[in-house]
């Protein structure tokens, strides 16, 4: 879910996806008990919790776009306020106290099921992991914001928990990109690890709004000590990443791949539509497939920016971080609640454009229904205007079949890539 809840009156049971109504619940007698959300909590094995007034719900999920792993209900009667991501991070940024009381509560909700799950810290017993999450920095960033800047002095280990955080390297007058990081990985092994080594050896921006865990120098050196596998584990990371580095500043085209995967938004997709244009015949069944799905109207244009032989098409990339979904008055472009998949529903759509407007990758078209707004609409803006209607491709969810456009293809050559890798092998195909 793209939003959070906070409960002003009443109270919320959450619970494991897989366990059924709790007891609880099921002693309350309501015939009755309307669906809300589900959120991400670190719940006791046996059951449930229980959420009251001036309590969240949902919030951590939405805001790193994780899958949902709880389901809440009402246990009572409620009254709920439904805050939309881009209000979210609006309040964090206003508010000193609500970022607090946000980082609190994923301290005390996901950060330990995080910190267990990160291949680095996996061997480390739960007492210890349980003192450092109490310990680490939680920072966010804006997009565009420099995290850490090359040669300044490097004092912490960085791990990222959501978002991308692009890494440069200065080469002459220029700067060219020599990695990026996802979810789980980590920077500042190589600083901190390894002798001589005077400081930042890049300079690292957030692409996109992006939440990191900053362990202090004293803090990892503690984890060493305690843990020397730990020490094996991040210089053999230190070691592949100079090597890596060393050779994307090297080549070029590297170089220029990851640029290129960074300006086009690659490593923002989770499922984007490439079509390899050496064997591509451009018979358009792939439109016409998309369009048998969707009532006659295409999702998707074949046509887009082009990488080698492959053609990015656009169509909806079901992005991590769908800037789309910022300023949509009434919620219409959502995160439906099958995978990453970013739909917009119809009847809920007013034509505003804001959504066209704020995709980067033109994926959003507008079309004329043929009706006139009526002269009490709202907002007065839209009154005796010709009535609009965003489309955008769902990845055909509702379908059996899955991507039509994918299946549709005759030759094969229409496909969907959610990495930058699967992005790679298709270019090795075809170079
Ligand atoms: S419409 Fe645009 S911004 Fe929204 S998820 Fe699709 S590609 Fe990303
Ligand atoms: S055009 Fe429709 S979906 Fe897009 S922002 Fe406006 S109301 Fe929301
Ligand atoms: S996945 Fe479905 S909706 Fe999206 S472009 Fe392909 S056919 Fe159209």
């Amino acid at each position: 879910l793209d939003l959070a809840f906070f409960i002003i009156k009443g109270s919320v049971e959450v619970y494991l996806n897989h366990l059924q109504r709790s007891a609880k619940i099921q002693k309350t007698g309501r015939s009755e008990i309307s669906f809300l959300s589900s959120v991400d909590f670190e719940l006791p094995a046996s059951g449930g919790m229980q959420l009251g007034a001036g309590d969240f719900l949902g919030e951590i999920g939405a805001m790193n776009g994780w899958p949902q792993s709880v389901t809440a209900r009402t246990a009572t009667e409620c009254v709920l306020l439904q805050i939309r991501v881009p209000a979210l991070r609006k309040m964090k940024r206003r508010s000193e106290a609500f970022q607090q009381r946000l980082d609190k509560v994923y301290r005390e909700r996901a950060l330990l099921t995080q910190l267990k799950t990160t291949p680095l810290l996996r061997e480390c017993e739960d007492k210890f992991i349980s003192a450092l999450a109490q310990r680490v920095e939680l920072i966010s960033c804006e997009p565009g914001e420099v995290i850490t800047r090359e040669e300044e002095p490097a004092e912490a280990l960085y791990l990222v928990r959501a978002g991308f955080v692009k890494l440069t390297q200065r080469v002459g007058e220029g700067e060219v990109v020599v990695s990026y990081l996802s979810k789980g990985k980590t920077m500042g092994e190589i600083e901190l690890l390894i002798e001589h080594i005077p400081g930042w050896t890049c300079t690292a921006t957030s692409v996109e709004f992006s939440d990191l865990v900053k362990i202090s120098r004293a803090d990892l050196q503690t984890l060493l000590k305690r843990y020397p596998h730990t020490g094996k584990a991040l210089m053999e990371t230190a070691v592949a990443r100079i090597k890596a580095r060393g050779a994307n500043k090297k080549n070029l085209r590297a170089s220029e791949f990851l640029n290129t995967a960074l300006e086009k938004g690659l490593v923002e997709g989770n499922s984007i539509l490439v079509i390899d244009l050496d064997r591509c015949t451009r018979c358009d069944d792939c439109v016409r497939g998309c369009a048998d799905t969707h009532e006659g109207r295409p999702r998707f244009v074949r046509e887009g920016d082009k990488y080698q032989n492959l053609l990015i098409a656009k169509s909806c990339y079901h992005c991590h971080d769908p800037v789309c979904l910022v300023g949509c008055p009434t919620g219409a472009i959502h995160r439906a609640r099958v995978g990453e998949v970013v739909e917009i529903i119809d009847d809920l759509c007013i034509g505003c454009k804001a959504c066209a407007n704020n995709c980067p990758y033109d994926a959003i078209v507008m079309h004329e229904t043929g009706a006139i707004w009526p002269q009490d609409m709202l907002p007065e803006m839209l009154r005796g205007r010709a009535q609009l209607l965003a489309s955008k491709c769902d990845l055909c969810y509702k379908t059996k079949h899955g991507p039509a456009c994918v299946s549709n293809c005759p030759h094969g050559c229409a496909v969907r890539v959610g990495s930058l890798e699967e992005f790679q092998k298709m270019l090795s195909k075809t170079r």
